[in-house]
């Protein structure tokens, strides 16, 4: 149960981009929360990324360390590693270094002590090595995949927390919504959102985002919570 309900519903953002402003109005709007996965080693670094199918560019800039405190206050920063390395090309003292480095310099400027995690790069999933390195030499509680599993179940592992669905399968994600919404469930569900917030801007689907979010906002029987606050509520 999350705080008395079966049902929790929650986000998790990558890489602080500077569209996460914009999407924290929604989320502030609709009243919901999330997790944002942050790399302490690239603030402020800005690249364009060309899209193919759209031809054009999209910024992908770096919120700045000043600004971290105050843009995801109410919500729940998590370590991305450092420099977003693919963590399995790595050496254990590197693996333990990219995370470990990560979460105290967010932990100094949130003034809280962070213990979630999304692995960078898609490098979780299928990497045990990782996971177990993590595990052994980290205080960290729980980390994100990339794999879309589509259910509404909690993880088995937490270290391996594959999200149930990525905001950009746009019609799987409100297929998915609908089901949740009627679900009446005997075992805690949650349904978990995750992706990155420059894909608003090159996809054009702020719009669409907000009218997702009205949909599944605001239901009684729904706990809206961080990634943390779920996994932790539901023990
Ligand atoms: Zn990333």
């Amino acid at each position: 149960m999350f705080h008395g309900k079966m049902k929790a519903l929650t986000f998790s953002y990558d890489d602080g981009v500077t569209q996460d402003r914009r999407l924290l109005r929604i989320f502030e709007k609709y009243g919901l929360r999330g997790t944002f996965n942050l790399n302490s080693g690239l603030f402020g670094s800005a690249a364009a990324f060309y899209d193919e199918k759209k031809n054009r560019t999209f910024p992908h800039v770096r919120l700045r360390e000043t600004e971290i405190a105050e843009v995801y206050a109410g919500h729940e920063v998590a370590v991305h590693s450092c420099t977003h390395p693919v963590l399995r090309n790595l050496p254990d003292e590197a693996i333990i270094r990219e995370v470990e480095d990560d979460r105290k310099a967010l932990s100094a400027l949130v003034g809280y002590d962070v213990r979630g995690m999304a692995y960078p790069a898609g490098s979780g999933a299928g990497t045990p090595h990782v996971t177990e390195v993590i595990r052994a030499n980290t205080p960290i509680l729980y980390a994100r995949t990339t794999v879309s599993t589509h259910t509404f179940d909690l993880p088995e592992d937490p270290l391996l927390w594959h999200p149930t669905v990525r905001h950009a399968e746009k019609d799987k994600a409100l297929e998915l919504a609908a089901r949740f919404l009627a679900l009446e469930p005997d075992t805690p569900q949650v349904f978990y959102i995750w992706g990155h917030a420059y894909e608003f801007e090159r996809d054009d689907d702020w719009d669409w985002f907000d009218a997702f979010c009205r949909m599944i906002s605001g239901r009684s029987d729904i706990f809206y919570g961080t990634n943390r606050e779920i996994l932790e509520s539901a023990r």
